[in-house]
C-alpha cells in the first residue's frame, strides 16, 4: 500500500513539475484519498496536503482533525504533518512552507473560502486547478483499483437482482428507495450515495431521485443506484423495470433501440478508440431510430473514488481509450411527461477490449404488478 501511494505521490509531483506548477494544494476528498490512502472531510478550518514539485510534502491540518488521519502512514510516505490551532493563520503556514511560488494548483473541490485564503497568503502565486493533473493519473486504474471496482459492481448487481422484493404497485418511490438504500449497505457498500427511482413520467427526468408518487401497474421505472465500498471505490448501475405489462404501447420497440445502442457502445470499447466515438456509436443508433432528441446527456463518465470523474464519454473528447480506464456506458431515452429508460453498466478497458463490471440482464425486467 505504502509503496503504491509513494509512487502516486511521485507521479503527482512529476506531473506538477511538467506542468510548471510549483505545488499541488489538495484538500480532503477523493484527490487526497488517492494520494494518502485516507481522507477526512473539508470544513471551514483548512486541511490541505502541500505537495511541492521539489521539496518535502506536508499535510497542514487542524490539531483537532489530526486524529482522523491516524491510519495514514505518513512516515512511510515521507509526508510531514503540520498541525495548527484556532487563532493561527493556516494559510500563512502553507505560504511559509512554499516560500514564493509562482504557480500553485488547488484541488478541484477546494472550498472557495480556502482558495481565496491561499490567494491572500500568496498574492504572487497564480492559481490553477489540480484536477486535470491528478485526473491524468487517476483515470488509469491499476489492478487493485479494478478489482475494487469489480467488487463494487458485483455488489450493486446483487441489489438489482433483489428488486422484486421492493418494487411493486401501490408503494411510493420514496418507500422503494429507502428499501433499496438499506440493501445497498447490506450488500457491501458503506452507504447509498444515490438512489433514483423514476417511475412513470418521473423516469423521463434523468437525475430524478425519489418522490411521494405512488407506483402504478403498467409503470416503467428507472432504477439508478450506487455508492462506495469501504475502500472508497464506487458502484453505479441502472436497470429499467416495468411493474406488470407496460401501459404505453411504444415501450417495447423503444426499449429495444436503447438496448441495441447500449450493447453496441459497450462492444465499441477497446484501446485506441476515442471516447467520443463510443458516445457516437450509441447516439447514432438512437438517432437513426428517431429518438435523438430524447437522449439528452453524454453516454458515460469515468468512475473510481468519485462517481463522476475522467474520462467522460462525450462528444468532443477525442482522448483514445487505454487499458485500465473505467467508465459508465449509460444511454437513455426520455419521453417527456410519459416514461423514460436507461441502461447503465460500468466497463473497464482491457488490453484486448472491454470487461463489463455489471452483468445483470439488459432486457426490460417485468416484475409482477
Ligand atoms: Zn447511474
Ligand atoms: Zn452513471
Amino acid at each position: 500500500m505504502s509503496s503504491m501511494l509513494r509512487a502516486r505521490l511521485g507521479r503527482a509531483r512529476s506531473a506538477a513539475s511538467d506542468a510548471g506548477v510549483d505545488a499541488l494544494l489538495v484538500p480532503p476528498g477523493s484527490e487526497l484519498r488517492y494520494l494518502l490512502g485516507g481522507s477526512g472531510t473539508s470544513f471551514e478550518r483548512l486541511t490541505c496536503l502541500v505537495l511541492p514539485a521539489g521539496g518535502s510534502p506536508v499535510l497542514v491540518v487542524p490539531k483537532l482533525e489530526a486524529p482522523g488521519y491516524a491510519a495514514v502512514a505518513f512516515d512511510a510516505l515521507g509526508v510531514d504533518v503540520a498541525t495548527w490551532v484556532d487563532g493561527e493563520d493556516p494559510y500563512a503556514v502553507v505560504a511559509r512552507r512554499l516560500g514564493r511560488p509562482g504557480r500553485v494548483a488547488v484541488g478541484d473541490m477546494m472550498p472557495a473560502l480556502h482558495v481565496l485564503g491561499l490567494r491572500s497568503a500568496m498574492p504572487g502565486a497564480e492559481q490553477a486547478l489540480a484536477g486535470p493533473l491528478l485526473g491524468e493519473l487517476r483515470m488509469r486504474k491499476d489492478a487493485a483499483e479494478i478489482e475494487a471496482l469489480r467488487r463494487a459492481g458485483a455488489a450493486i448487481d446483487r441489489v438489482h437482482a433483489r428488486m422484486g422484493e421492493w418494487l411493486r404497485a401501490g408503494r411510493t418511490e420514496a418507500a422503494v428507495g429507502a428499501d433499496i438504500a438499506a440493501a445497498i449497505v447490506e450488500e457491501g457498500h458503506v452507504r447509498a450515495e444515490f438512489v433514483i427511482v423514476g417511475s412513470g413520467p418521473n423516469g423521463a427526468s434523468p437525475h430524478h431521485r425519489v418522490s411521494d408518487r405512488v407506483i402504478k401497474p403498467g409503470d416503467v421505472v428507472v432504477i439508478d443506484i450506487g455508492g462506495p465500498e469501504a475502500d472508497g471505490y464506487n458502484s453505479d448501475s441502472t436497470r429499467t423495470y416495468s411493474v406488470g405489462t407496460p401501459r404505453d404501447a411504444d415501450v417495447a420497440a423503444t426499449y429495444a433501440v436503447l438496448q441495441a445502442a447500449q450493447a453496441a457502445a459497450v462492444s465499441a470499447v477497446r484501446p485506441g478508440v476515442r471516447a467520443e466515438d463510443v458516445d457516437a456509436t450509441a447516439r447514432k443508433i438512437i438517432s437513426d431510430a428517431g429518438f435523438g432528441d430524447y437522449f439528452i446527456h453524454r453516454t458515460g463518465h469515468g468512475i473510481g473514488l468519485d462517481v463522476h470523474e475522467d474520462p467522460y464519454i462525450v462528444s468532443g473528447n477525442a482522448r483514445p481509450l487505454e487499458p485500465g480506464m473505467a467508465f459508465s456506458i449509460e444511454p437513455g431515452i426520455y419521453q417527456p411527461g410519459r416514461w423514460g429508460a436507461r441502461i447503465e453498466d460500468i466497463v473497464v478497458v482491457t488490453a484486448g477490449g472491454v470487461e463489463p463490471l455489471n452483468n445483470r440482464p439488459h432486457e426490460l425486467v417485468e416484475l409482477p404488478g
